[in-house]
C-alpha cells in the first residue's frame, strides 16, 4: 500500500442517485484541480443515504456503484486519489459514538441544514432517529482523516462547523489544548484533531430547474428533488431537461420583457457559458423583450452537452467495466482503513481506553 506524506483533504457524497451540475461546480472541480497536490479522501456515504430510504437498500448499492462511475467519468484518477465506501471504515462509527457525547442534543437537532432538509425532503415529524444523527456521523467521517481542507457546497457550512466544535472541545478535554488556542494552532498545541477548514467551490449552491419552493426561492440543484441535470444524462435528456427548465413566468410572447434576475436560465448561463460577452449582450436583449426563451435554450444545450461530452467518454470506458470500478472502491477503501484505524487509535489514546492494539482483518 502506498503511504504518502502530503497533506490530506476529504470530501464525498451520499449515495442517493447520480452526480449532477450542482456537485460538478460545488466540489468536484475542486476535486480534479487538488488530487495532486492533496492526498484526496472521497467517501461514498452510504449509510446516510439510510436516513432517507432505509426501505431501498438496493437503490442505495446501485448508486454507490453510479458514483463511483461518475467520479472516474470525471477524470478522479484511483492511483492518486481513494475513493472509499463508508460502511466498510468501522473506525468512522466507533468516534461517532465518542463525538456525540460532545455535541449537545439541542445544538445538533438546531442544525439549518438538517432543518432545510427535513422541509425540502417532506420528512415532517416522522424522520428517523438516524436522520439527525448522521450530521453527528458526519463530524466523525471528517476527523476520521484529520484533513486539512474539506471541499464542499454551501448547504454543508453548518455541517464542518460542527465538526470543528467537536475537534475544539476533543482536543481541549482529552489532549490538553488550551481553549484560548486559535483554530490553526491546535495541532501544534498537542491536539490530536486540526480544526477544519471547508473549501468552497466555483459555485457555492447551484439551483435546481424547478420552480421556487414556498418561501420564494430556488430551489438547490438535488439528487432528491428531481431538478437536476445529471453528470450522466445523454444529449437527448440534457435538451429535454433545458427546454422543460424553469425561467420566466411572466413571460408569454417573445417581445415582452424577461427577468433575468433568480431566473435559472441566466443563472446556468452565468454559471457554465465561457461566453461572458454573448451572456451579457443576450442578458440585455431578455431584458428587453428582445431575444426569446427558446434561443437561449438552445445555446445552454449546446454549452452543457460540450461539457459533458468528455465524461460521457470516460463514462463508457468505465460502464464496460465495471470490475474495474470495484477496484477502485476496494483499494481506496483499504488505503482510508489504514489511516482511519491510526486515527481511532490516537483517539481512544487520548481518551483513555487504550487497552491492547487491535488490527483489522480485510
Ligand atoms: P441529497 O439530495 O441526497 O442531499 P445532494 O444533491 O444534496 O443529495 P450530497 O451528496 O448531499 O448531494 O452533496 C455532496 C456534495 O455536493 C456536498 O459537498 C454538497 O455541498 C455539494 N452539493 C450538492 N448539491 C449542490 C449544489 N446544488 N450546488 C453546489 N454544491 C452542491
Ligand atoms: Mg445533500
Amino acid at each position: 500500500m502506498t503511504t504518502t506524506s502530503k497533506p490530506r483533504i476529504l470530501t464525498g457524497d451520499t449515495p442517493t442517485g447520480k452526480l449532477h451540475l450542482g456537485h460538478y461546480v460545488g466540489s468536484v472541480e475542486n476535486r480534479l484541480a487538488l488530487q495532486d497536490a492533496f492526498d484526496c479522501f472521497f467517501i461514498i456515504a452510504n449509510k446516510h443515504a439510510f436516513t432517507t430510504r432505509a426501505e431501498r437498500p438496493d437503490e442505495i448499492r446501485q448508486s454507490v456503484l453510479d458514483i463511483a462511475t461518475d467520479y472516474l467519468a470525471c477524470g478522479i484518477d484511483p492511483n492518486k486519489s481513494s475513493m472509499f465506501i463508508q460502511s466498510e471504515v468501522p473506525a468512522i462509527d466507533e468516534l461517532t459514538f465518542f463525538f456525540a457525547m460532545l455535541l449537545p442534543f439541542n445544538r445538533v437537532m438546531r442544525n439549518p441544514t438538517l432543518k432545510d432538509e427535513i422541509r425540502d425532503k417532506g420528512l415532517g415529524e416522522n424522520y428517523p432517529f438516524g436522520f439527525p444523527l448522521y450530521a453527528v456521523g458526519q463530524t466523525a467521517d471528517i476527523l476520521a482523516f484529520r484533513p486539512v481542507y474539506v471541499p464542499v457546497g454551501e448547504d454543508q457550512l453548518p455541517h464542518l462547523e460542527m465538526t470543528r466544535e467537536v475537534a475544539r472541545r476533543f482536543d481541549q478535554l482529552y489532549c490538553g489544548v488550551d481553549p484560548h488556542t486559535e483554530d490553526k494552532n491546535y495541532v501544534n498545541a498537542g491536539g490530536l484533531f486540526p480544526i477544519i477548514e471547508p473549501k468552497l467551490g466555483r459555485v457555492h449552491r447551484l439551483v435546481g430547474l424547478g420552480a421556487p419552493g414556498p418561501d420564494g426561492n430556488l430551489l438547490k440543484m438535488s439528487k432528491s428533488l428531481n431538478n437536476a441535470i445529471f453528470l450522466s444524462d445523454d444529449a437527448d435528456a440534457v435538451k429535454a431537461k433545458v427546454m422543460g427548465m424553469y425561467t420566466d413566468p411572466k413571460r408569454i410572447r417573445v417581445t415582452d420583457p424577461g427577468t433575468v434576475e433568480n431566473n435559472p436560465l441566466w443563472i446556468f448561463h452565468e454559471t457554465f457559458n465561457p461566453d461572458k460577452q454573448w451572456v451579457a449582450d443576450n442578458e440585455e436583449a431578455y431584458r428587453q423583450g428582445k431575444v426569446g426563451d427558446v434561443t437561449c435554450k438552445k445555446k445552454l444545450i449546446e454549452i452543457l452537452n460540450a461539457i459533458l461530452d468528455p465524461i460521457r467518454t470516460r463514462r463508457k470506458h468505465f460502464e464496460v467495466r465495471p470490475h474495474d470500478v470495484v477496484d477502485a472502491l476496494r483499494i481506496g477503501t483499504q488505503r482510508a482503513n489504514a489511516v482511519a484505524e491510526q486515527t481511532l487509535a490516537l483517539a481512544k489514546k487520548a481518551l483513555r481506553q487504550d487497552y491492547f492494539p487491535r488490527t483489522l482483518q480485510m
